[in-house]
């Protein structure tokens, strides 16, 4: 391959999604010359979002008004029997305009000339130029050669980057459509069913009466789509319009490597519990910030410098917790509908639900599973569960040390 013909950056940053475009704003406030390759034409689109997200976002960005469409104030959560309980409390998480979201930071990063945009280009090749020191990486696209000192994949769940890396995510698929209709505009609404059991099926209201309703799961996606409009008595013909995507499942994968960072849901960093990935990759991004900032600083891009300041900061702050969600995940996946109910029943019977609403933080469960431990019924519940699935919970526990 010919280098003397690519176009020079520091930073190359693949995928202008959330996780792109916010790191590309974060690093247009420094002086690093900074190119950010998007296949797309169109920044946000297409839509692959319920778009709900905890209140905590404000406190981690400065979320403009016009972004935000609704607010909830209830969490219904409801057992494939039909039970349910309703979870109401300190937390009213956000409805937003994603792509609006997206197309904010990708303004904002483009007010600094320093930062480039390739639109319409996707990624097609990568290099790692040993020859350079410190070395470099030498990427090709659709339109041209670039070669810079760090590559930073953003490019989502199928991430181009991540298999260059060996680093693959297991996949849901996700399906989505905006409809018309008259459920309750305070609830976003949480369906728990074996049919999807890797995730669950949402209601959640955007405001004026409009609802995005979905489900994720491992497959068969449209017929059990279908199933759950059918549930819901939800004509698919009455929709405004309808989205789909993949979501990662699992937990943070490896993200720092010679040159290399991972960002986002290339990285895995998305909520077993949920699939939502927004609040961990704005957490992320910032701690890539820095470290990318402190590489040029001692012109260190070597995998153990990107792991000390990126990928185990990651960890401590994040990759714990998204253990905790998928541990959660991995028992409500093999609840059978009479312990999905039970459970509900002790939430019920104990007033956890109060514990929820005070302790419960959508994004990191860690000190509401503690302080549902402390209580001797939930200890049953997990103890009558494990017992019975002993081979459940060695995988859990291989797999909870193995990351
Ligand atoms: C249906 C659905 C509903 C969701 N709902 C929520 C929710 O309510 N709340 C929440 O927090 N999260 C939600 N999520 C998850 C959230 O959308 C993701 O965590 C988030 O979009 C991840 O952002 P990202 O920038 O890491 O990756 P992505 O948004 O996947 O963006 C990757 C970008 O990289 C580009 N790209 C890929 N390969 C290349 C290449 N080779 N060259 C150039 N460009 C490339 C893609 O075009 C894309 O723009 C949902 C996901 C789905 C699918």
């Amino acid at each position: 391959m010919m280098t003397n013909s690519a176009e020079e950056f520091d930073v190359c940053i693949v995928g202008a999604s959330i996780a792109g475009n916010y790191l590309s704003y974060l690093l247009s406030k420094t002086d690093l010359n900074v190119v950010v390759v998007e296949e797309h034409r169109d920044i946000g689109l297409p839509l692959q979002c319920a778009g709900i997200i905890s209140q905590k976002i404000s406190n981690l960005i400065n979320l403009p008004n016009n972004i935000v469409k609704h607010r909830v104030q209830i969490a219904k959560l409801v057992s494939p029997s039909g039970k349910f309980i309703e979870l109401s409390g300190n937390e009213h998480p956000y409805v937003i305009d994603r792509t609006a979201l997206d197309k904010h930071f990708y303004t904002l990063a483009q007010s600094n000339p320093k930062v480039s945009f390739y639109l319409g280009e996707k990624v097609k090749s990568i290099r790692i130029l040993k020859e350079d020191f410190p070395p470099s990486v030498l990427i090709s696209t659709t339109k041209r050669m670039i070669i810079c000192k760090m590559l930073i994949g953003c490019d989502g769940p199928t991430s181009f980057v991540g298999s260059f890396l060996n680093v693959n995510n297991k996949l849901l698929y996700a399906t989505q459509i905006r409809v018309n209709a008259q459920f309750n505009e305070n609830k976003a609404v949480l369906v728990f069913n074996p049919r999807w059991k890797e995730l669950f099926g949402w209601i959640v209201p955007e405001g004026d009466k409009t609802y995005r309703i979905g489900i994720a799961s491992s497959d068969q996606i449209k017929d059990r789509f279908d199933v759950f409009l059918r549930m819901l008595n939800i004509n698919s013909r009455n929709k405004i319009d309808q989205q789909g995507g993949l979501i990662p499942y699992g937990m943070m994968n490896k993200c720092a490597f010679n040159n290399i960072i991972l960002l986002g849901d290339a990285a895995g960093q998305v909520k077993a519990t949920t699939g939502g990935g927004i609040i961990m990759l704005i957490t992320a991004a910032k701690i890539a910030s820095e470290c990318i900032q402190k590489a040029f600083k001692n012109n260190d891009f070597s995998k153990h410098f990107l792991k000390e300041h990126y990928e185990i900061p990651c960890k401590a702050l994040i990759g714990e917790q998204l253990k905790i969600h998928f541990l959660i995940r991995k028992i409500l996946e093999s609840l059978d509908a009479e312990e999905f109910d039970y459970f509900f029943d002790i939430i019920k019977i104990n007033h956890i639900e109060n514990l929820i609403s005070v302790y419960g933080d959508m994004d990191f469960p860690r000190d509401l599973a503690m302080k549902m431990l402390r209580n001797p019924m939930v200890i049953k519940f997990l103890l009558k569960f494990i017992i019975r699935r002993p081979l459940l919970l060695l995988k859990i526990l291989f797999l909870l040390i193995r990351a």
